[in-house]
């Protein structure tokens, strides 16, 4: 008896070229400060805290994608924690409206609104990141202000 193989999926879901949505800084500019859409800030704190864009939620890809560091069995995790993940907390403060992510130069951002979207949050990539942003002339503020928040 011949036994039938899996076959293979026949939808490749190739996350390199199933890229996100782009926007450029200065419509993200316009849409997060009429409150159109949620800026999110994906850099490290260290990033943000030397320049960042006014309002945008700093949520480090390293958290958003779970890759904070070893968090040991012997810690005290108050639960499964499945309603507090940076990403559930993205989608609530989003509330609707799309992500606009950006990062410093736009790699990790495109890697975050590729998960965002994959999981259901719209997501958009700032193409250039802070330096498109700042070369743009748009509003930043410098300093460890938490105006949009962070998770
Ligand atoms: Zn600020």
């Amino acid at each position: 008896m011949a036994r039938i193989p899996r076959p293979p999926a026949p939808a490749r879901r190739d996350s390199v070229r199933n890229s996100p949505a782009k926007i450029d800084p200065t419509e993200a500019h316009r849409l997060a400060s009429a409150g159109a859409a949620l800026l999110l800030d994906v850099r490290e704190a260290g990033e943000h805290a030397e320049v960042h864009a006014p309002g945008a939620l700093l949520v480090p890809l390293t958290a958003l994608a779970g890759l904070t560091g070893p968090t040991g069995p012997s810690g005290s995790a108050p639960g499964p924690g499945a309603g507090s993940s940076p990403v559930e907390a993205v989608r609530t403060a989003a509330d609707g409206r799309p992500v606009l992510v950006v990062c410093r130069s736009g790699n990790r951002s495109a890697i975050a609104a590729g998960l965002l979207d994959a999981l259901g949050v719209p997501a958009m990539n700032v193409t250039g990141g802070m330096r498109a942003w700042s070369l743009a002339g748009l509003p930043m503020h410098s300093g460890a202000c938490r105006c949009g928040g962070a998770i």
